[in-house]
């Protein structure tokens, strides 16, 4: 095991030679093809030939060592032609042809990855991480390799950083703890990880990196004897009981200790818990045993024993962890897990490429290493950065929580996920149709947030579809991008109906009929030149409102008049688009229709919604769409299907009218009073309504223009405030 108890850069194992790499493959794979291997280096080293480090070696050392680290996790063959030959194909005069005409497809696909992998930009602001790793995912294709090829590239060069500016040493640095640390983690490359997080922390935090170092290394003999009398005492307990193990004892690295000390805000000499113990043993029963010998000698602290060997973590990892107060009245971390669980928590994914002749990944570890998959397939789904970045934010960073399925299977999920997560995480097909759920047998709201040991069961329902504001409980991906297709899908068919609603009407109006002009040359030159493909994209554009009924009317049936019936009463359609289109000169429009601001709409009469209001829309046949407040009784009654997304601008400069119904005291004066308040806020009288009722009341209706329910709120409240009056509402109809 490594030993952190020193500097890093102390524990660095630089390859001289091409004979000190085949010797270190040769421990692992005896009889593995070193003839490709030397070969590789051969040719890497003539590429290179003349381009000197910074360091002032020689460049081959660079790819010579990258190769190395891939010997430190027993990758296979062609990985490690790969890491010889990495930088060729990018900084010297070799193709990519040529690497595969000498090594096959495998090693020039490696090499390819790598390559475009090294020419992503990547931005050093913390906010575009989401961006890089999407860059990293999308260049490293279907073989994972590629990244373990690019992260030893990465560890090579933080390895040997002393060499760069500072500035540059900041940035790489920043950029290694960002990107290739967490991306180790997820790949349960543990080893790596370490050393990248404590390199990263040396660059970045010099001053509080060796001021740690030092205090570290102040109480090494004291920690060493410690570790030495617990080791003792474990090992002859074991012993009795008859389980035979091995005992690691080793203080955390450097940057683990750090961000304790951050987070808790206390020194190191306040820190009790920077040991950590592992126990190996042959079996998982014997885990188990070892265990209860642990908790029987030592009192365990109570919420951190994690059972990670029924519940393996996404990455793979297995092991069982525990802390106890030790035989000082320190805190201790014990890890127990097999020899063969060790190995994977140390080398992760790359601990299965192992002896393995042929390269590739047996069916069982990729099924488990879906998630990667996974990340490259929702990329394709989601095209904006920033949504990536919010949806691979939580899989990648979180902690994580284990959940049952009603059959008591075991699924995995970041910190926060919620009931919808878990229905995603089943079956699309269950997320969708999810109405409710239960966890351990309560109902609870779709925004609860599952724990730990949680089961779950979704109720679903055959007439359930995805919700909007679903997007807002559900942290995964996975849900989030199911979601947002779905969403998708149905404004691009509700604003194609809507579309072909719109043309027919505005056809037929001229006398023509739609699928009449919908052939020819000119008309297969106009869909291309719109960027449509066939007539049903042709009709989502103009339910979009990217394109007028006018405008296709011109090119497609130019001769076209209006049939005298109907022209001499303009088509109410051709009304409101010409007044939505003036309107929008004049003023921005006040309302987005599947996020779209230039699509026509109406406000039903019904309720009358003002900006400010919440809003649903409905494609009315041939009129648009009609915009109701949210908690509209008459918009419940309305077809589902026809539902639309609208919200305002929030650019509130258009007028709108509502009504304001004021009773008071039938006391004179009070008329003047009450039209002063309205004008004091801007708002217009249009119509007013005035009665008295038969215990001498006054009623007034007030229409008014208004900007916004702001306003209305305020003149409300104004009109509150005037003596003799006792009661303002504000009225839909
Ligand atoms: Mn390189």
């Amino acid at each position: 095991m490594a030993d952190a108890n020193q500097d890093v850069s102390e524990k660095f194992k630089h390859i001289k030679t091409i004979e000190d790499l085949t010797a270190r493959i040769r421990e692992y794979h005896p009889q593995g093809d070193i003839k490709m291997i030397e070969r590789a280096y051969q040719i890497s080293e003539n590429a290179h030939k003349g381009q000197i480090r910074r360091s002032g070696e020689a460049y081959i050392s660079h790819p010579l060592n990258v190769a190395g680290i891939l010997t430190e996790l027993k990758l296979d063959l062609v990985t490690i032609a790969a890491g010889l030959l990495h930088d060729t194909v990018e900084d010297t005069h070799l193709t990519l042809e040529q690497i595969k005409a000498d090594f096959g497809p495998d090693v020039a696909e490696l090499v390819d990855g790598v390559t475009k992998i090294s020419q992503i930009k990547f931005s050093n602001t913390h906010a575009k991480q989401g961006e890089n790793i999407r860059k990293m995912i999308v260049a490293m294709g279907k073989d994972i390799r590629v990244v373990l090829v690019k992260i030893a590239d990465r560890l090579h060069n933080m390895r040997t950083l002393n060499h760069m500016s500072f500035e540059k040493q900041a940035r790489i640095a920043q950029e290694t703890l960002d990107i290739y640390a967490p991306l180790c983690s997820r790949l349960g490359v543990n080893t790596w990880k370490i050393e990248l997080e404590d390199l990263s922390f040396r660059y970045l935090k010099p001053d509080a990196y060796y001021d740690l170092v030092q205090k570290v290394s102040k109480k090494k003999k004291e920690r060493e004897k410690y570790i030495e009398e617990v080791k003792t005492i474990l090992n002859q307990n074991m012993k009795q009981a008859g389980i035979t193990c091995e005992i690691q004892g080793r203080p955390k690295h450097f940057y683990s200790i750090y961000k304790k000390m951050t987070a808790r805000n206390i020194d190191y000499d306040q820190i009790y818990d920077v040991l950590a113990f592992r126990i190996l043993v042959d079996s998982v029963a014997k885990c188990y045993e070892a265990l209860g010998i642990v908790h029987s000698l030592y009192k365990p602290i109570p919420g951190r024993f994690k059972d990670f060997i029924a519940m393996a973590k996404t990455n793979n990892y297995q092991s069982l962890h525990t802390a106890i107060i030790g035989p000082m009245a320190e805190q201790i971390e014990i890890q127990i897990r097999t020899h063969e669980m060790h190995l994977i928590a140390e080398r992760g994914i790359a601990a299965h490429w192992k002896y393995k002749e042929k390269g590739g990944i047996d069916q069982q570890t990729e099924k488990k290493f879906n998630w990667l998959r996974d990340l490259v397939s929702w990329h394709q789904q989601v095209h904006d950065s920033d949504e990536f970045l919010e949806t691979v934010k939580n899989d990648l960073f979180d902690s994580e929580i284990y959940v049952f399925t009603p059959k008591g299977e075991v699924r995995e999920f970041p910190e926060g996920a919620t009931p919808i997560d878990f229905a995603y995480a089943v079956h699309t097909d269950v997320g969708n149709r999810t109405v409710g759920a239960k966890v351990n047998g309560k109902i609870v709201p779709l925004k609860h947030k599952l724990r730990n040991g949680d089961r779950i069961e979704i109720l679903t329902s055959p007439t359930q579809t995805p919700h909007k504001d679903w997007l807002k409980y559900c942290i995964t991906s996975r849900a989030q991008s199911k979601i947002r297709s779905f969403i998708t899908a149905e404004e691009r068919k509700r604003a194609t109906h809507l579309g072909q609603e719109i043309l027919e009407k505005e056809f037929r109006k001229v006398g023509i009929a739609v699928n009449k002009v919908a052939k020819g040359l000119d008309y297969e030159k106009y869909i291309k030149e719109v960027g449509a493909s066939d007539i049903s994209e042709l009709y989502m554009l103009v339910g979009y409102g990217k394109i007028t009924p006018d405008k296709v009317i011109q090119r497609l049936a130019p001769d076209a008049k209006p049939v005298a019936a109907e022209s001499e009463k303009e088509s109410f359609l051709g009304k409101v688009f010409k007044e939505a289109l003036n309107r929008k000169k004049k003023s921005d429009a006040i309302i987005k229709v599947s996020g779209q601001t230039d699509i026509l709409v109406r406000y039903a009469r019904c309720c009358n919604p003002i900006p400010g209001d919440p809003i649903i829309g409905f494609i009315s046949r041939g009129r648009g769409v009609t915009v109701h407040q949210a908690s509209c009784t008459k918009a419940f009654q309305i077809d589902g299907q026809r539902k639309i997304d609208v919200e305002w601008t929030g650019t509130s400069s258009g007028i709108r009218h509502t009504k304001i119904k004021v009773v008071s005291q039938d006391a004179p004066g009070l008329l003047k009073l009450m039209s002063e308040t309205f004008t004091n806020n801007g708002v217009n009288i249009a119509n007013a309504q005035i009665r008295t009722t038969k215990d001498n009341k006054g009623v007034c209706i007030f229409d008014v223009t208004v900007k916004d329910t702001k306003q209305v709120l305020k003149v409300i409240a104004d009109l509150q405030k005037i003596k003799g009056i006792l009661d303002v509402e504000r009225v839909n109809a």
